[in-house]
């Protein structure tokens, strides 16, 4: 691990501040950015500790939402009384990530910023775009196993791993940041995770210095909610494909459904077409193929991953089931 000089500001806008400086990182459970520091693949050098920004808050928000600050422990976030009554499925999607001792230390920004789990952007010995840009990629041609099948480019097929940030989308929560003049900015989080393009080194809709203090969550929706992750083991794993489901039946029809998906892009996945095909849909199976379809519309394997496009239809096909 290279030095790095270390500071513990009062105020979001003193960070902000901070984080101006070329080298600069906010560091708040460290969950991730240690172990990439260690591997010298993230290598700041001053880390600003958020700790003691007065964000580690959940109180209730205009209109009848919930606002999450940025520091809330994703533990006390699943454990939340008004998360598990009112937003289960994010409660469900927190409890399925990581481990315990994990989700003690991870705040909800960092949960929100982690970067990929691809094996070759912890290889250093590996061109990799996403951690030195132009190097090439090597999991197009190498073990892609755990990589994306929709909204990929051809510079980076790296999915982002968060369950957490699944279920957000799929509850249309918004992320507030502020910068350092103190000027505030509302990022709806569907716009938030950036696809790869020709930049998948550049991660979210972040400007340098923009802090993240809160995220909030709409007033509660009608429906059945449900988080489906399917992964390798039973814990401790990354999703190959999730899906974050709020469905609202009547008499056994879907009156209206959301659905947002993991494990298979570089951000949450949501298709609004998937979704309007559902409403009012009788025939359950039929609906659910026609909506993997547009959910997978454009969907490419690379070999080892090529299963994940069949394992998202009968995912979607038994989290309405289940609804
Ligand atoms: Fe790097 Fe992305 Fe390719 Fe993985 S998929 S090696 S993160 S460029």
């Amino acid at each position: 691990m290279k030095a790095f000089s270390y500071a513990r500001p009062g105020t979001p806008e003193a960070a902000a501040a901070l984080a101006q400086r070329p080298g600069a990182k906010f560091i708040g459970g460290g969950t991730n950015l240690l172990d990439l520091m260690k591997l010298e693949i993230e290598q700041p050098t001053q880390l600003i500790d958020v700790n003691r920004l007065g964000l580690d808050k959940i109180e209730p928000a205009p209109g009848g939402g919930l606002r999450i600050g940025a520091t809330v422990r994703n533990a006390d976030l699943a454990a939340d009384e008004r998360v598990r009554t009112s937003y289960p499925v994010l409660a469900r999607a927190l409890l399925a990530g990581a481990s315990g001792q994990l989700r003690n230390k991870a705040t909800t920004a960092g949960n929100l910023l982690q970067r990929t789990r691809c094996y070759y952007f912890y290889d250093t010995a590996r061109p990799c775009n996403k951690r030195e840009p132009g190097s090439g990629c090597s999991a197009m041609q190498g073990f892609n196993r755990i990589h994306a099948i929709v909204g990929t480019s051809a510079q980076c097929i790296a999915t982002h791993p968060s369950d957490m940030a699944v279920a957000m989308r799929v509850l249309d929560a918004d992320v507030e940041t502020v910068s350092a003049s103190g000027a505030k900015r509302v990022i709806p989080i569907a716009d938030f995770h950036r696809l790869p393009g020709n930049t998948p080194h550049i991660e979210t809709s972040l400007q340098p210095g923009e802090i993240i203090t809160a995220v909030t969550l709409p007033a509660p929706l009608p429906g059945t909610q449900i988080y489906r992750k399917v992964r390798d083991r039973a814990s401790y794993a990354f999703a190959l494909v999730s899906v974050a489901a709020i469905v609202d039946t009547t008499a056994g029809n879907i009156r209206s459904a959301r659905l947002a998906f993991g494990g298979v892009a570089h951000q949450p996945w949501r298709v609004a077409k998937a979704e309007a095909v559902l409403e009012g849909a009788t025939q359950r199976d039929r609906s659910s193929d026609a909506a993997a379809d547009l959910v997978l519309a454009g969907a490419k394997g690379f070999g080892h991953n090529d299963f994940k496009i069949p394992l998202l239809r009968r995912t979607l096909r038994a989290v309405l089931a289940e609804a």
